[in-house]
């Protein structure tokens, strides 16, 4: 098995989660840039943190032999403060020429506030204005529906945006095709208790095809699985599906959105 795990936040796990996914057929590992549990106090924190997933993160994946690539931004947890938002914003152009940086990420919003748009704003602006692939984090539960629609309309308005350079990830059943219809790529997160179950994202894939869909782990600082992409391929053979579609499902996808920049080459 081989397959591309494209959203996985390394720098709070373990080296034996990194043996564990090169075993299981790891290509390349994507990580967006995220919230590390609690709020970091200035733009230095961040400065910091973008270092470490350009510069130290790579070289960490490396002596697993896996290849290791990354998204920017300020994460919308800790977008509520505008005016820090702007200075992070400011720091990322220095780093997106960085040879691990696939593009801006994960972008979006999480209780769906006035401020945290505005900052979504700014990065799809960002993102146009330096020609990046998107990753978008939806927010959770109850806020899902609401925070999908409001962040489609974003990225519809900016004519600058082509939606097949855009992923949505945290897709659920209920919001999957609102994504794909719109002609954005969608992903989908297996987490043990919330977000998908592997049996869920198996029947996702089943009903919307699998044309524009990925899936990752999302594996953090939280309870989550960094083998979860090989387990749901698992759950994709017990209910027969070809190995090519398997395939195209943990490697092929990936790869063809990935692939959009030019940057990004897995272990093959
Ligand atoms: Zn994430």
């Amino acid at each position: 098995m081989r397959y591309i795990e494209p959203h996985a936040h390394m720098v709070s796990r373990v080296t034996d989660d990194y043996v564990a996914m090169a075993t299981a057929g790891c290509a390349a590992i994507c990580e967006p840039a995220f919230w590390a549990g609690y709020d970091r106090s200035s733009p230095k924190g961040f400065f910091d943190y973008f270092r470490q997933l350009t510069e130290h993160e790579p070289k960490r994946a490396a002596k697993f032999s896996v290849p290791h690539f990354c998204w920017l931004c300020i994460n919308p947890k800790e977008s509520e403060d505008v005016q820090l938002a702007t200075e992070v914003i400011d720091l990322i152009p220095e780093f997106l020429n960085a040879p691990n940086v696939l593009g801006i990420g994960e972008i979006g919003l999480n209780k769906n506030s006035r401020n945290e748009l505005k900052v979504l704003e700014m990065h799809v602006d960002l993102a146009a204005r330096t020609g990046q692939l998107i990753l978008v984090h939806t927010p959770h539960l109850e806020d899902k529906f609401k925070g999908t629609r409001l962040i489609l309309d974003v990225l519809k308005n900016d004519r600058r945006i082509q939606p097949e350079r855009c992923i949505i990830d945290h897709v659920e059943e209920h919001t999957v095709d609102l994504v794909l219809d719109e002609g954005f790529w969608a992903g989908m997160t297996l987490y043990p208790e919330t977000k998908c179950t592997a049996a869920r994202a198996v029947d996702i894939l089943e009903c919307y095809g699998s044309e524009k869909l990925w899936m990752n782990s999302a594996c953090d600082w939280g309870v989550s699985v960094p083998l979860a992409v090989p387990y749901a391929a698992l759950e994709m053979r017990r209910r027969g599906h070809a190995t090519e579609a398997v395939d195209r499902a943990i490697f092929g996808n990936p790869l063809r959105f990935l692939s959009q920049c030019p940057k990004f080459k897995p272990a093959m």
